[in-house]
């Protein structure tokens, strides 16, 4: 995308910080200046690229069809036996 990456110092362009900082040209016109990023604003700007990822892929990813076949819940097991078949194995309080 970026023909070149040069470091030069100045404000950043994002957060007017000033120090060293990465200048990326655009490869246009030469009194079109590239934008300047300093190392925080484009480490902020990698994990705003890593959430852009996540939705992609996220969108990518076809949907789970875990309702398909859906069965009505008539004879569904609860998963807990009724308080009646359990109270046989329980000694009585005799
Ligand atoms: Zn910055």
């Amino acid at each position: 995308m970026f023909e070149q990456i040069t470091i030069e110092r100045g404000h950043c362009t994002l957060c007017n910080g000033w120090g060293l900082a990465i200048s990326l040209p655009l490869g246009g016109h030469p009194h079109l200046d590239g934008p300047l990023l300093c190392e925080s604003c484009i480490r902020s700007a990698v994990k705003a690229a890593d959430v852009l990822k996540t939705l992609r892929q996220a969108k990518a990813t076809p949907p789970k069809r875990t309702r398909k076949g859906r069965k009505s819940s008539g004879k569904a097991p609860t998963g807990h036996p009724p308080k009646e078949a359990v109270s046989s194995l329980v000694p009585g309080p005799d």
